[in-house]
């Protein structure tokens, strides 16, 4: 364990930037660990925290003398717009993931958009997404005049449940969107198998899920298109940014020719005088976000790592807990990105203390923890979509009636979820095996004295 801890802190201190997150750690590591009191008085009540915030990997990594010279270089070279250093990022992306093409973004949303829309999808179309995941995918099914059917999750993996999706399908219905939440790949598998035997095309929002895996392939890499976003809190962090990978090169191009105003495929983007051949915005993205993210692309592997790694332990120290519930892998997963690490809390367990106590003690011990998405199916926003002028004049008669379109809406699964989840963020999965240890111990204090912090 202790060769373990030390070959870690040297991939944190070399790659990871992250000199000084680890101090307790070291401590721990060799024994001499500091009275730390995890059965004392929870920190909420007036005890010592177990840690402060400046415990955990500060995100965005950024490291001055490593990464500034080529943000430096795209910056005074006066190449600002799309040119060498983003077709360099998509060539270095797209080989990572084992895909042939990627087309890089402003960001996610504009990756998702774009792909639906080259795919085909628009007016009088039905898209299948997951209710349990960001505003984003659904948005981008809107967007393109499209109507979002949701299929409830599966309750251990909160991936899209592929029996749910076989019960949404319709004559109308053109592709699966299914989301790797939270980074953790869904069961695509037997999202494939369905698509195949119905004819329907698949996109992957692999936006939480950089360089996940499902039987060694990378999420993204196994739909007709994957998406990827590269805004601050992902795991590829450029500020905003995203990519679409695809093996079809016909689809790539048109869908390099629709974000770049619909000129034709292989136009030098900033020529004035094209002609367009489609319709098309403008999604392009800039060279200095490109050189942002060629030089955090040079970590992403090893912080993969080193977050699959301290998963599975915490996974497993957690699961000794009464009332909390790691989330699962399918079987075939062999890596995930873990943007979040989550699990269920089940307040019955710990004396009837609300999640949202739960949560504010365990911030107090110095572990942020936040309770993630609300339902997004019932949410006002698609009501007024469905029932606007466009969509009243792309879908003659009842077809979006709200009423029909909610009662056929309903997650069960995702509400109970919504309700218990507790979400830790990837930064924190960065850190040591000493640090997981301290996360389930402040877990472990609240619940030895859950009762007490209940009446305070
Ligand atoms: C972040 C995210 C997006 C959108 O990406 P942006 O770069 O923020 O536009 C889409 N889908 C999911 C699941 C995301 O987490």
């Amino acid at each position: 364990m202790s060769s373990n801890f030390s070959r870690r802190a040297f991939i944190k201190k070399t790659s990871l930037g992250a000199a000084g997150a680890f101090i307790g750690m070291e401590a721990l590591a060799t024994g001499a660990a500091p009275a730390l009191q995890l059965s004392g008085t929870p920190a909420l009540l007036g005890g010592t925290p177990l840690m402060t915030k400046d415990n955990w990997v500060k995100w965005p990594v950024w490291i001055p003398e490593t990464d500034e010279p080529l943000v430096l270089e795209a910056l005074r070279s006066g190449v600002w717009s799309r040119a060498k250093l983003v077709a360099r990022f998509e060539e270095e992306y797209a080989r990572l993931l084992g895909a042939k093409r990627c087309l890089s973004t402003v960001n996610g949303t504009n990756a998702l958009i774009v792909a639906l829309n080259q795919l085909g999808v628009g007016a009088g179309d039905e898209v299948i997404v997951p209710p349990y995941t960001f505003v984003a995918t659904i948005q981008a099914v809107l967007v393109n005049g499209a109507i979002p059917v949701f299929a409830d999750i599966d309750p251990h993996t909160y991936q899209i449940d592929p029996v749910k999706i076989e019960e949404k399908i319709t004559p109308r219905t053109k592709l699966i969107l299914p989301v790797h939440i939270l980074g953790m790949p869904a069961d695509m598998d037997r999202i494939m198998a369905i698509a195949k035997k119905r004819n329907l095309l698949v996109l992957e929002d692999a936006c939480q899920a950089h360089l996940a895996e499902i039987g060694g392939k990378k999420a993204g890499t196994i739909g007709h298109a994957g998406c990827f976003s590269f805004q601050t809190s992902k795991n590829l962090a450029i500020g905003e940014g995203g990519a679409i990978v695809s093996d079809d090169d016909d689809l790539m191009d048109r869908c390099f020719s629709y974000h770049n105003l619909g000129f034709p495929y292989g136009v030098a983007p900033g020529a004035v005088a094209s002609g367009s051949v489609r319709i098309g915005g403008k999604t392009r993205m800039a060279e200095y976000q490109a050189a942002i993210g060629l030089v955090q692309l040079k970590r992403l592997e090893a912080q993969t790592r080193i977050r699959n790694e301290n998963a599975v332990y915490l996974r497993k120290r957690l699961g000794n807990i009464p009332g909390i519930v790691p989330h699962r892998l399918y079987d075939n997963v062999t890596q995930a990105a873990y943007l979040l690490f989550a699990f269920r809390y089940q307040q019955d367990q710990f004396k009837g203390l609300s999640r949202d106590a739960f949560i504010k003690a365990l911030s107090a011990e110095g572990v942020p923890v936040s309770s993630g998405y609300t339902p997004l199916n019932t949410q006002p926003f698609i009501r007024d979509a469905l029932e606007s002028k466009n969509f009243r004049s792309m879908y003659a008669g009842n077809l979006v009636a709200y009423k029909t379109y909610m009662a056929q809406n309903q997650c069960p699964q995702n509400e109970a979820l919504c309700k218990e989840a507790v979400w830790i963020t990837q930064n924190m999965l960065l850190g040591s095996a000493a640090d997981m240890e301290l996360i389930a111990g402040a877990i472990e204090r609240i619940y030895k004295n859950a009762d007490q912090i209940k009446k305070a």
